[in-house]
């Protein structure tokens, strides 16, 4: 969880620090009312890379095996590949002077809701498919954080655009408790009998 959603962790502390720059904007996508004017710190291509090694140093010092390294980059970068199909063309390569590139989906709400909404509930199959419950309680973490994040999700084109772009970006900031909620929804075996915990 912390790899796919790295970019977008990293983001808000930059918005707030001044770094990266984003505007509120009534259609700027019919998904969204963000225009994300720059963002190549959190959000490059070339940055994705970086932010993905870092995130392997990070597992490293946890203990996770070097064998995972792959995987965890691969996750990191598929934010800015999914990020590429759903945004106006406002996706860097590079910081500095980038072309900048989206497909898109954000502006139709229809095609955004059948391509994002698949892909949600294939991933929540594929990971019930090898996963089994430790108990109760990381059956109810699991099912409220799927809750949780398919509102906060499905609602947005239809809320109010935030007020502010500040009070937006430490909204954001609730991306930070969504690893711990993982790790407590996580708890239990694989389907192989394996314990990760
Ligand atoms: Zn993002």
């Amino acid at each position: 969880m912390a790899g796919v959603t790295a970019l977008d962790l990293v983001w808000p502390l930059f918005v707030l620090a001044g770094i990266e720059h984003v505007r509120i904007v009534p259609g700027a996508t019919a998904f969204t009312p963000l225009a994300f004017d720059s963002y190549p710190w959190s959000h490059s291509l070339v940055m994705a890379f970086v932010w993905g090694l870092v995130l392997v140093g990070l597992a490293r010092s946890f203990g996770v095996p070097g064998s995972a390294s792959l995987l965890l980059v691969g996750l990191v970068v598929s934010h800015w590949v999914l990020d590429f199909i759903s945004h106006a063309p406002d996706m860097p390569l590079w910081p500095g002077p980038s072309p900048r590139l989206g497909l898109g989906l954000w502006n139709s709400i229809p095609m955004t809701f059948v391509v994002e909404g698949s892909l949600w509930v294939a991933g929540i199959l594929a990971y019930l498919l090898g996963h089994r419950f430790g108990g109760r309680g990381s059956r109810t973490a699991f099912w409220s954080l799927v809750a949780v994040t398919t509102v906060m999700w499905a609602s947005g084109p239809w809320s109010p655009p935030p007020p502010s772009v500040r009070a937006l970006a430490w909204f954001a900031l609730i991306g930070w408790i969504i690893v711990p909620w993982a790790v407590a929804a996580d708890r239990g075996g694989r389907i192989d009998g394996s314990r990760p915990d």
